[in-house]
């Protein structure tokens, strides 16, 4: 029911309910003031005709009385009356002339117990007061009784009937009861008028608010409220326009605002765009958070591992493979195990990994499949981390509530992986500087710094697995020559040819370095010093039969190696290598072109370990 609906109904009910109980009380007080007023008449008419008769008894004028009663019983309001002559009365003076005797029970019950009677008889048609009053003989009263009656104080003389006709009190009662409802009627009229008149702005505004703020309330602050009110209400209507209109400008500016700084999928947040707005800038604030985080992260591996967790932990995605494709190479980078990563989610991962530009859906950045034959739900998405290095991401589902959960998630994804791109480019930039200072680029091998660098850990490692190491020092005899006769290029192509001798008999455990020059050193993994001799000389032979040709001149080289072995000539690798160098030394001197096993005899008195 509406305001205005409500006041018109209370209004009307409180008038009617008045107006009800005015009537009632009107007509009641009619009723008794008629009745009260009948029983004072009557109380009266008798005393008079009691006085009356009297008098015309003792002024001997009885032919009057007649005409006495009869005026009486003409008076208003006065139905019947007559008199009634006690029996003791009748027995001393005869039989009443006027036929005053008994008429009914009443009057007997009033000549007998000497008690006056009021008896009032309401019907539909007619009100009426009967009251029959006794006569009893009073000595003491003017005139005194017992001077003419033969009658005992206190007898029963006689009594008067009267019955009085009330109905005029009703119908004045009614009358002025209708005069009342036709006022209270016409008052209802002007209420209703004018409550129409003056609250139809009011309730009006009032709806318009209502309606204004439950849009409001849903985040459409459009609906604007209008009314021609120019008082206070009117001025409340114009703050609340003010108010929303602000609104709507603020959050249309942020939603704007943000969506500069992430992508969102309105799908995936509340309607209301108040809400909207602070759930989008809680997950800025986490972004932002994430960022910080990865920033102080020294390796890419562990920018990945936050990468996933961030999917695994707060997206809640637990099936996915991330592969990183770099120079057409593949790499998996979650999960690291092939075999974890399940063949379905890799082989859809990889079927789309080579058709970049992929299959975009509207969000124009993710292609989403689903493949009936398994019963699951694949997206697949591909983010840019670098102009070389693309991520190709594959998330499975078994469920399609799932699915269409993880689908809204996509451009947090992205938010995530944006954040994250800069800082993994550099990480991977950093890693590759410092990969090719490692390496010698000359021959592709790693170079004395890289060995200065591990070697420490490898000691330990190494004793902690007890790995054992063969360590093979390589060096070109007479190098210098080459250098001198056919220039430096030359020499630089002896060098990268016996760099690839060394690599191509060398196994993939072992590591080979490029120590200096013209000098190799070689780690064998886990090699005897049998086996270590036989690769020596495998190098050896397969150099010194390596034909290089110089402006139709061909020539070839030789080389000299020293071996040790490690622990068990030298407590760390390097004291091992050193050990090496000491036995190439020994080549070098006893001829070159030889393999030499370094012994404790060769290192020079008073030698300290
Ligand atoms: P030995 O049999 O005693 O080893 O005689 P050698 O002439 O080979 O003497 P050594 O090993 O001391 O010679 C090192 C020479 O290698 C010195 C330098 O001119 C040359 N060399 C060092 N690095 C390079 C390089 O990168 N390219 C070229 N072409 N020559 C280099
Ligand atoms: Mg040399
Ligand atoms: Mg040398």
């Amino acid at each position: 029911m509406s305001a205005k609906r409500k006041i018109l109904f209370i209004s009307t009910l409180a008038l009617g309910l008045l107006t009800l109980m005015v009537v009632v009380l009107v007509t009641l007080s009619f009723r008794d003031y008629g009745i009260a007023s009948a029983k004072e008449k009557s109380k009266l008419t008798a005393e008079l005709v009691r006085d009356a008769l009297t008098a015309h008894m003792i002024n001997g004028v009885m032919d009057k009385r007649e005409y006495f009663l009869d005026k009486i019983t003409r008076s208003e309001n006065v139905k019947k009356m007559w008199l009634v002559r006690a029996p003791s009365v009748e027995a001393q003076f005869g039989p009443s002339l006027y036929g005053e005797s008994m008429r009914d029970a009443i009057d007997r019950k009033v000549l007998e117990e000497g008690k006056a009677s009021e008896i009032l008889k309401e019907s539909a048609k007619e009100v009426t007061l009967r009251v029959t009053i006794p006569y009893i003989a009073d000595s003491k009263g003017l005139p005194n009784c017992l001077s003419c009656h033969e009658a005992k104080e206190g007898e029963v003389l006689g009594a008067i009937s009267m019955i009085f006709d009330i109905d005029s009190f009703r119908s004045t009662g009614l009358s002025t009861t209708l005069k009342i409802l036709a006022a209270a009627t016409a008052l209802l009229l002007l209420t209703v008028y004018l409550v129409g008149r003056l609250i139809t702005p009011y309730t009006e505004l009032f709806e318009a608010f209502r309606k204004s703020l439950h849009h409001a309330e849903e985040g459409d602050f459009t609906h604007k409220v209008s009314t021609p009110l120019k008082d206070e209400m009117g001025e409340l209507a114009k703050w609340l326009n003010s108010l929303t209109e602000k609104l709507h400008q603020v959050v249309s500016d942020i939603d704007r605002r943000i969506s500069i700084l992430i992508a969102y999928n309105k799908n995936q947040y509340n309607s209301n765009p108040l809400i909207r707005t602070k759930e989008i800038i809680g997950e800025l604030a986490d972004v932002y958070k994430f960022r910080r985080n990865i920033e102080l992260l020294d390796k890419k591996e562990e920018v990945y591992d936050n990468i996933t967790a961030i999917f695994l932990y707060k997206l809640n995605l637990k099936r996915f493979t991330i592969i990183q494709v770099q120079n057409g190479i593949e790499e998996l980078i979650y999960p690291r195990d092939e075999e974890e990563a399940g063949s379905t989610l890799l082989q859809f991962s990889a079927q789309y990994v080579h058709a970049i530009p992929l299959y975009r859906d509207s969000a124009n950045n993710v292609f989403s499949g689903y493949m009936p034959k398994e019963n699951e739900y694949y997206i697949n998405a591909s983010f840019a981390i670098s102009p070389s290095v693309l991520w190709q991401l594959s998330f499975a589902f078994d469920q399609y509530k799932e699915y269409e959960r993880a689908k809204n998630l996509v451009s947090v994804i992205y938010n995530y992986l944006d954040a994250a791109k800069a800082i993994l480019h550099t990480r991977m930039l950093m890693e590759m500087l410092k990969e090719s200072s490692l390496r010698d680029p000359l021959t592709g091998l790693y170079n004395r710094k890289f060995l200065e660098e591990y070697i420490e850990s490898a000691t330990h490692q190494a004793l902690r697995s007890k790995t054992t190491y063969a360590i093979l020092m390589i060096d070109v005899d007479f190098f210098k020559m080459v250098n001198d006769t056919y220039g430096h290029d030359v020499g630089d192509q002896v060098i990268s040819g016996l760099s690839n001798i060394i690599q191509n008999t060398i196994r993939e455990a072992d590591l080979a370095v490029r120590f200096g020059g013209e000098e190799f050193i070689v780690l064998l993994y886990n090699s005897a010093p049998e086996g270590a001799e036989r690769v020596a000389q495998k190098i050896r032979t397969r150099f010194s039969e390596m034909v290089f040709e110089v402006n139709h001149e061909r020539f070839s080289k030789t080389l000299s190696v020293g071996i040790s072995m490690f622990p068990e000539d030298g407590p760390t690798v390097w004291r091992a290598i050193k050990f090496a160098d000491i036995a190439l030394y020994k080549a070098k001197e006893s001829g070159r072109n030889q393999v030499v096993r370094f012994h404790s005899s060769m290192l020079p008195d008073g030698f300290n370990y």
